[in-house]
């Protein structure tokens, strides 16, 4: 096998487990293709763990296991990761309540480069890197032994793009038809695999949907970036006075609203496909609850100030319109955005308008997307539940 040697003095995020190699800490690169594993060694040859080779991308490496021992990597190396991924699932996911859930999430699971997403039994399998693409018959094979019969590879365009990942979005085990009827928290949502945005649907906004239930009785909710509705019927069913859904997708919105419709038919909700700044710019409705949860703005570490102004943007926007004693779930799933930074827009917006804002509370990912202890930048869904005096 190949080996990957460490500049000397740049082991130390190695040794305690983080994942990522950057390519200014390589002396000596493999003579590797993309996507084929490596040992990663200090400069003195002593052995760290294995990961897959990444030359085009600024993380050259993503370390899967650290070991100092040899090791065989057979399929049951890999089926291994998947099994303990589901058996940690197992533990607290009950499906006769939630059927939706991630099964495993690249580092957070020790796998970079793979998530796998299920909806009530059907696996969505997303290869994020050339080194899982090269070993997705092991991935979808261990996924039959737990028994998925249904198994859909869905490729992002970026990896397509960056990783030159090939493999197209397809059916690779028995196709289901679309949409995919399953359930969270025992609301009804239809969840469409193949044209739906991400894997289908935004799996790790669960409980944070709960925690606006709870504060939903009687009040009136605006669901900005909606989606297909996940916040809009926490509210329904917590018996909301009304609840708006914004997005700008038309898709987004038919699914918001048949979701509405098989849950609560009759209910006080209404849903528009507009642009979020100009639908918050011109409401006049006094909303006692906002949810904000925007796509992720810095897409890469570049991006970052153009964000942060998105963030700002729209968090002042949303603290000037809610109306005094209202309350504003605001997030950002952007990973390059850290919880520290969040928070300062996020001041930076309520100075700015003038209010007196306090954290209700701080919101987070669920049990299903772990955060990986070595890898901080596992965490990266940020979200704050604020009062607006
Ligand atoms: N909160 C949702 C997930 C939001 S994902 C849930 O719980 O499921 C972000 C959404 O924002 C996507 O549906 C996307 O279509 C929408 N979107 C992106 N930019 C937008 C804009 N400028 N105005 C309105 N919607 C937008």
């Amino acid at each position: 096998m190949e080996k990957l040697i460490l500049k000397s003095g740049r082991e130390r995020s190695l040794v305690n487990r983080h994942p990522w190699v950057f390519s200014g800490a390589v002396k000596t690169l493999p003579k590797s293709e993309n996507g084929d594993i490596v040992e990663v060694l200090t400069n003195h040859n002593e052995l760290l763990g294995y990961g897959f080779f990444s030359p085009n991308s600024q993380i050259t490496c993503r370390v899967f296991e650290f070991t100092s021992e040899h090791i065989s990597l057979d399929h049951n190396f890999w089926k291994n990761k998947i099994k303990r991924a589901f058996e940690l699932r197992k533990k607290f996911i009950d499906e006769n309540e939630t059927n939706i859930y991630r099964l495993l999430h690249a580092e957070g699971d020790f796998f970079p480069g793979v998530i796998i997403d299920v909806y009530a039994g059907v696996a969505v399998v997303q290869l994020l890197t050339r080194g899982t693409e090269n070993i997705k018959h092991i991935i979808y094979e261990a996924l039959t032994e737990l028994g998925f019969a249904h198994i859909y590879n869905k490729t992002k365009s970026s990896t397509q793009r960056f990783e030159e990942v090939t493999t197209e979005s397809a059916w690779v085990a028995k196709p289901h038809i679309m949409p995919v009827e399953c359930i969270e928290n025992g609301i009804k949502f239809l969840v469409d695999v193949e044209k739906g945005q991400k894997t289908g649907f935004f799996i790790d906004q669960r409980e944070n949907r709960k925690t606006l239930g709870e504060f939903s009785k009687g009040k009136k909710v605006l669901n900005t970036f909606c989606y297909s509705g996940g916040f809009s019927l926490y509210a329904l069913e917590a018996g909301a006075e009304l609840v708006h859904s914004v997005d700008s997708s038309k898709d987004a919105i038919e699914m918001c609203d048949r979701n509405v419709e098989a849950n609560f038919p009759n209910t006080n909700h209404q849903s528009f496909v507009a642009d979020v700044f100009d639908y918050l710019k011109q409401t006049e409705i006094d909303y006692d609850i906002m949810v904000l949860d925007p796509p992720a703005f810095a897409k890469n570490a570049r991006a970052v100030q153009n964000a942060a102004r998105g963030y700002k943007n729209l968090n002042l926007t949303a603290f000037n319109k809610i109306k005094p004693g209202g309350v504003i779930f605001t997030f950002s799933c952007s990973q390059h955005i850290d919880r520290d930074l969040f928070r300062k827009i996020i001041f930076g917006a309520a100075a700015d308008a003038k209010r007196n804002v306090r954290i209700l509370k701080q919101l987070t990912q669920p049990a299903d997307h772990p955060i990986n202890i070595f890898h901080p930048e596992g965490e990266y869904l940020k979200g704050l539940m604020l009062y607006v005096e």
